[in-house]
Formats: C-alpha cells, sequence, structure tokens
C-alpha cells in the first residue's frame, strides 16, 4: 500500500500483518499436494502441539474463535434461562455467542486501568440464573486469575476464558491455556498466532473432549469401517489441514513473537514520555510485562481537548502512513443491544474506552524506529490540534 503523503518515500506501516515464514509457505504447498486438505493428519498435529503448550490439557481445533466460545458455552451446559457474565469492553462475538446458545448476557463493567472486567462488579452480578463467566483478556492482559477462580469457585460458576487475544500470554507464569476451565483460542488472521481463520478449545478432561468433537462435526461418531451415530446436534466448525499448517509453523515461533512484542511495547513507553500527547492527557495501557503478550498497543485520546474527533485523529494517522484501529467500541450501545434493553450510562468506563481508543500498530515485523515514527507522529498531532 502506497500513501501519497510528504513522507510518500516510507511505507506504509499498518496497524497489524501477519508474520508467516516460508517454511511454513512450502508446508501449505505440500499439504495441498497431498491429497487431504480438509480436517486430518496436520490438525492431529497441531492439536498435539497445542496440547503439549498447555501443559498436556486437551485441545480440539475449530474454525474460528467464536464457534470455540459457543462451544465451550455449550460443553459447560449454558443454555435457556441462563445468566452468562462478560465485560462490554470486547470484540461483540464475546456476547454474541450467549444469545446465540438461549443465554442472557449480563455486563459487568471494567476497571479503566487494566481495560479488563473489573472482578468486584462481577461478582456483584451474580444472581441465582448465574451459570457461567467469560472473562476477556483484552489485548493480552489477563484478569487476576486467582481472584476470578476464587469466585467462581465460591459461587459454583463454569469459566470459559475467551483467550482469543492471550496466546502465548501468562498468568504468574504459568500459560493461559495450561490453567483454568475452559479456554477459548482465535487464530484470526491478526491475533499473535493465527491459522489465517480458526481457533482452539482448551478442555478439562475426555469427555469434554469427545463433546468438543461432536459440536465441531454433526454431532456424528463413527465406529469400525461403518459405523455411524448422531446422538448430539453438532454444526460444521472443523479447521482445514491447510490452516492446521499454517498454526504448526507459527507456533515453532510463538515465544520470539511474544518477547518481540514486548520489546516494541517497552519502545512505545519510551517513545511516549514526556511528550505532547502524554502532556495533553492521551491515555496509555497498563505496563505489565510479566502476564501480558502485547497483543495489542491501545492509547486512549484525551476527546474533550483535541479540536478533532477520533476519526479526524485516525485520518491524521494515515496522512502521515500509519494505520490505526478501533479495538472495541462498548457492545451494549450497538443496536442489537440497545433492542435488548441496554443503554448508554451502564457501563461508563467501557462508554469512555470503546468512544476513545485507538490502536497503535504492533506486530512482530516492526521496528523500533517504526515505533519511533509513530509517537512522533501522535504527539506531533496533539500539538497540533490541542484546543
Ligand atoms: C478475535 C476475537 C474473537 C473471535 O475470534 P474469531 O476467530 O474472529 O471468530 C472473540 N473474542 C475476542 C476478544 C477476539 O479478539
Amino acid at each position: 500500500m502506497t500513501q501519497s503523503s510528504p513522507q510518500s518515500t516510507v511505507p506504509f506501516l499498518p496497524f497489524v500483518r501477519p508474520e508467516i515464514d516460508e517454511e511454513t509457505i512450502q508446508g501449505v504447498v505440500d499439504v495441498l499436494r497431498s491429497g487431504w486438505i480438509t480436517t486430518g493428519p496436520q490438525n492431529q498435529a497441531f492439536e498435539a502441539a497445542l496440547s503439549e503448550y498447555c501443559g498436556g490439557r486437551p485441545v480440539r481445533t475449530f474454525n474460528s474463535g467464536t464457534a470455540t466460545l459457543e462451544i465451550g458455552l455449550r460443553i459447560a451446559g449454558v443454555g435457556p434461562g441462563d445468566e452468562v457474565i462478560t465485560t462490554p469492553a470486547s470484540w461483540v462475538a464475546t456476547s454474541n455467542v450467549v444469545y446465540e446458545v438461549g443465554a442472557t448476557p449480563v455486563f459487568a463493567d471494567i476497571d479503566p486501568i487494566t481495560r479488563n472486567i473489573d472482578l468486584d462488579k462481577l461478582e456483584a452480578a451474580i444472581t441465582p440464573k448465574t451459570k457461567a463467566i467469560i472473562p476477556v483478556f483484552l489485548s493480552g492482559l489477563p484478569v487476576d486469575m486467582d481472584r476470578l477462580y476464587a469466585i467462581a469457585r465460591q459461587h459454583k460458576l463454569r469459566v470459559i476464558e475467551d483467550a482469543a487475544q492471550a496466546f502465548g500470554a501468562s498468568w504468574n507464569g504459568k500459560r493461559i491455556g495450561a490453567i483454568g476451565d475452559i479456554v477459548s483460542f482465535s487464530f484470526h488472521a491478526n491475533k499473535n498466532l493465527t491459522s489465517i481463520e480458526g481457533g482452539a478449545l482448551v478442555l478439562n478432561d475426555e469427555a469434554e473432549a469427545v463433546l468438543a468433537q461432536k459440536y465441531r462435526l454433526q454431532g456424528i461418531t463413527r465406529t469400525g469401517f461403518d459405523g455411524m451415530d448422531c446422538d448430539v446436534l453438532g454444526g460444521k466448525y472443523n479447521l482445514t489441514d491447510v490452516a492446521a499448517r499454517v498454526g504448526l509453523g507459527q507456533l515453532k515461533h510463538i515465544e520470539r513473537f511474544t518477547r518481540q512484542r514486548h520489546a516494541l511495547a517497552r519502545a512505545y513507553f519510551a517513545g511516549f514520555e514526556g511528550g505532547a500527547a502524554v502532556k495533553l492527557g492521551i491515555g496509555l495501557p497498563l505496563a505489565d510485562f510479566t502476564n501480558s503478550n502485547w497483543h495489542m498497543f491501545q492509547i486512549t485520546l484525551p476527546l474533550e481537548k483535541l479540536a478533532i474527533d477520533r476519526a479526524g485523529f485516525m485520518g491524521e494517522l494515515k496522512e502521515r502512513g500509519i494505520g490505526s484501529g478501533v479495538h472495541y467500541p462498548a457492545i451494549h450501545l450497538f443496536t442489537l443491544y440497545r433492542e435488548r434493553g441496554f443503554k448508554a450510562g451502564m457501563f461508563p468506563h467501557a462508554e469512555r474506552f470503546g468512544a476513545s481508543t485507538v490502536t497503535l500498530p504492533l506486530f512482530t515485523q516492526m521496528t523500533e524506529a517504526d515505533v519511533a515514527r509513530v509517537c512522533g507522529a501522535v504527539n506531533e498531532i496533539c500539538a497540533k490540534f490541542a484546543k
């Protein structure tokens, strides 16, 4: 992509770009030539490698991180009449799946520092109908897992971790996926580990894994050469072997990916320090270099102090050859949710975050010089449009 800008010699910097190595590309070609392109040996290998990564827990792959959430809820027995507590500051898939299984999402506002669900508010939202919790680890920063599971145990609730953004993250030295109840990962193209599209569920035991397999493919069980039964209403959510081969190729690099993301995030903090943007009041993410995988670097704009709105700010970045994104507008303000009774003012922290956040470029093939250029541009735009 090229941009007509004063710095048109500098290539456009997107906010995200996957890194696929040549060995993986060749591996995909080999799969395409092998004669077996849908779910098969590459999936088995991917599931085995993911299971090893997750401390030996059972893992099943799916064709998206939305399917994994929905099926995670079904495995946990969530259905009509049940309430599921989650955060309004997430990708809308997180709560859409609750409606999809016939249950009711209940939101608890975020902590404005971590931007994750506020566990005090979560606890206050528990009712006799509450069946499960879907915590989201926004940008790969886990919630306080000790406290979360203490609440879940005390109230006998299931947890389906929306760890879509948290592959490679950890909690006090333990990998996300290696601990907890049901864990849902996404391997969408923008995630830290990708299979183009895809996802995986980390489960508690073989019985859950067998059920996951049934939900994944029409509820079918095969026995012997010709035996077939269907005893569960399943769907069509299996991952292709082409996708699994991409995921396998990525998994080799996950520790380097996370290290590089940490270095780039540190470069952002250094690049913003003492600059015009911080002086004006832009909000920076929590500087966690223990647990987070730094899936994204999201700032918040002090819109009341700027003479442009967020779209204008993103346009100014684009003019300087820099891509940006918004992750995410508060879910409860979408039409579908307003029609179900949610209103502005219910979750003020998520609303403020959703209206003012901008995701800056962060991906493994970026350099610290790119980060410096982004910080320079943000400072310049803040100085230029300060009220
Ligand atoms: C990406 C994402 C999902 C959905 O994953 P898909 O693979 O795109 O279906 C769900 N929740 C969160 C927080 C995500 O970031």
